[in-house]
């Protein structure tokens, strides 16, 4: 799975996944991630990214050549990227099923935006779709495409050592993930529930499922009837 991040902070890309599980993915060549710096795209001499805004209004705006200029490059040094992602909050949400999806391609291009945001022609020229990491505003387009490239890589076979266990994440099956407890059995007065004391396996899968949809129903209701109206479309078909 290749990833390629335009940014005028590359180091943040890279500092990102320096560690941790997709870092070691990264490492073993599995995910390979390319952070190009926006300012090598520029032609004149202060390297300049960003504009006024026309019309005016505070801060500054991120100009569309740099970012057409980037693409240029990366498709003639990557090849053809199958999606080309502006990271803004006014895109479609990112969940587990865009991951899911994501992780299906083989070259994802992801545009880091700052300041005010982005010449809205680069949404027309150069992305092929925009991605929203959740209703709120942060500084800049990294954290977003770490949090992209986080999520997308726990699903190319190879990054997460046991399969089972991203199987078993919050929302791969449309509900929440079931509590998990190590040692020691008691802290503090609060003891691990017996069944996983037992060492029947039978039974601490039907804890496990009963917990994860108690949790599921309790906190997130709303993923519940989204699988209800799953199950009775799949049915009528
Ligand atoms: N003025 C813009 C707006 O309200 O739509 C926000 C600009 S924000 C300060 C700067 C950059 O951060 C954006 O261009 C985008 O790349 C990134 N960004 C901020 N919030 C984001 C979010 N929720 N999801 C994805 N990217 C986001």
């Amino acid at each position: 799975m290749k990833f390629d991040v335009v940014t005028i902070f590359p180091r943040m890309i890279e500092a990102g996944l320096a560690e941790g599980v997709v870092g070691r993915g990264v490492e073993k060549g599995i995910v390979d991630v390319r952070a190009h710096d926006l300012r090598t795209f520029t032609t004149d001499r202060h390297r300049t990214v960003d504009d006024v805004p026309y019309g005016g209004g505070p801060g500054m705006v991120m100009k569309v050549e740099p970012f057409v200029r980037a693409l240029e490059t990366i498709r003639a040094e990557r090849g053809t990227p199958d999606a080309v992602v502006l990271l803004s909050p006014q895109g479609r949400l990112f969940d587990q099923g865009e991951a899911q999806r994501l992780s299906g391609l083989g070259h994802v291009v992801l545009l880091c935006g700052r300041y005010e945001g982005i010449d809205e022609r680069v949404r027309d020229l150069v992305a092929t779709e925009e991605l929203s990491i959740g209703d709120f505003v942060v500084s800049g387009g990294e954290t977003p495409a770490l949090l992209v490239i986080d999520a997308v890589s726990r699903m190319v076979p190879g990054v997460v050592g046991d399969r089972e266990s991203v199987e078993q994440d919050s929302f791969a099956q449309g509900i929440l993930d079931y509590p998990h407890y190590t040692r020691p059995a008691e802290f503090e007065g609060r003891r691990v529930p017996d069944v996983l004391l037992s060492g029947h396996h039978a039974e601490v899968r039907k804890w496990r499922t009963a917990e994860a949809l108690r949790r599921t129903q309790e906190r997130r209701p709303d993923l519940i009837e989204d699988r209800r109206r799953t199950e009775a479309k799949e049915t009528k078909q």
